[in-house]
């Protein structure tokens, strides 16, 4: 079993499906493993790296991505690129697919196995193959490091000869796996630490990790079966919105995380909140790759309001450290070609019955076949 990791080609994108870890693990199940020249580029893993853990370095990108049978990148492909997969080939990526209809179809038209790194199930089983997790957890770390970059204050409490500066105030949105790490970072840097989720069980993670957890009567809130936040109402919304702008008038930097799944994210700072903010204050809004989680949010862009509070929506907060987030993302890789590898044929054992499986193909034989895709 042929298994290729081309080269990512969106300018934005720093890291790699595979790092030479991922690679070692692969080459130890019998595979081979092909990498395009420069895959490791922007993750300090240079082909050399990969050529030592045993993978073939190559710059025929177009003849890989026909003959491979396995295709392991970050992004998903142009079109053009799924026209080359040979048939029956297996497609593993991040694919948006709520919102790539004509992508599915084109997996299917291709005969592509298409694997969504976005749909493999929240189960204990499936924990060491979740890349959204393992992402999010950096963008969380990430996220606080950004906002004290930006700020012109420190985080830590320091009495000093020359008097005593306030520790920095923190009020994290959305405590997931992304938000409890931007908890455990903050806190780390000495911060004070307030934090809202709908969920009361991310409320008591959160207090766990020190910060101070903001209870909002909302009525009835809670999560899916996957552990996601359900939607909330618009009058929900409203008083969540109002109880949190006093949190947010008076902390330095405030991070949002909260998304809804497949869905864009609610907007939960809207710009009369942002007008009471402190000077010198700084929203990291982590929700922007899904429609942001702050009223003007652009992604890919930073900006400082009229009154000095500086946005930040860049995306993709976890690419600022590619190495680790390679590294996770191949370990994340290589554990789901582990789980599914059949010693005897040297292969991946494609069985629609299993419950990792069928939560995250979306394309198979031609067809369709995840439930939520499929077309009446
Ligand atoms: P996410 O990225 O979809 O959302 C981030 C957080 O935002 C969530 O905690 C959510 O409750 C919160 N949120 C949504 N709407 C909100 C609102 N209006 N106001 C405030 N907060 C709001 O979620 P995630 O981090 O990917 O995962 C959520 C949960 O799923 C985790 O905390 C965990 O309990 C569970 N999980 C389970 C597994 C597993 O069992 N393998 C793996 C990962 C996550």
């Amino acid at each position: 079993m042929k298994i290729f990791a081309p080269k990512e080609t969106d300018s934005a994108e720093t890291r790699a499906a595979l790092d030479p870890a991922a690679v070692k693990k692969l080459i130890a199940l019998g595979a081979e493993v092909v990498v395009e020249s420069g895959l490791g580029d922007r993750s300090d893993n240079p082909d050399a790296a990969f050529e030592t853990a045993g993978a073939t370095v190559t710059t025929d990108r177009a003849g890989l991505l026909g003959s491979a049978d396995i295709v392991c990148r970050v992004r998903k492909p142009i079109d053009s690129e799924i026209s080359s997969l040979k048939d029956g080939a297996i497609h593993i990526s991040f694919l948006d697919p709520f919102n790539e209809p004509e992508l599915i179809e084109k997996f299917a038209g291709q005969k592509t196995t298409a694997i969504s790194l976005e749909m493999i199930p929240r189960t204990t089983l499936a924990q060491k193959m979740d890349a959204i997790s393992s992402q999010a957890n950096l963008a969380g770390y990430v996220s606080v490091m950004v906002a004290a970059n930006r700020m012109n204050a420190i985080f830590p409490m320091m009495m000093t000869p020359a008097g005593t500066i306030s520790p920095a105030k923190v009020f994290v949105i959305g405590v997931g796996v992304a938000g409890l790490q931007a908890i455990a970072t903050a806190k780390r840097l000495g911060a004070r630490v307030t934090a809202f989720d709908t969920r009361e069980e991310a409320l008591e993670q959160a207090e766990s990790l020190g910060a101070k957890a903001l209870r909002i009567d909302l009525g009835q809130t809670g999560s899916t079966d996957q552990g996601y936040a359900k939607e909330m109402t618009p009058e929900q919304l409203e008083i969540q919105r109002t109880e949190q702008g006093k949190i947010c008038a008076q902390s330095d930097a405030v991070i949002t995380t909260a998304k809804l799944f497949g869905r864009p994210a609610p907007i939960l700072i809207k710009a009369d909140v942002i007008a009471q903010m402190k000077h010198g204050s700084v929203i990291v809004d982590l929700a922007a790759d899904t429609g942001g989680n702050v009223e003007g949010t652009v992604l890919g862009e930073e900006k400082v309001t009229d009154n000095g509070v500086t946005i930040i929506g860049t995306g993709n907060f976890e690419g600022a450290v590619s190495k680790h987030a390679s590294q996770v993302l191949g370990s994340n890789f290589a554990n789901m070609i582990d789980h599914f590898w059949d010693e005897e044929s040297k292969g991946i054992t494609i069985d629609l019955e299993d419950e990792i499986q069928s939560g995250c193909i979306i394309t198979h034989g031609g067809e369709i076949v995840h439930e939520r895709f499929k077309k009446d």
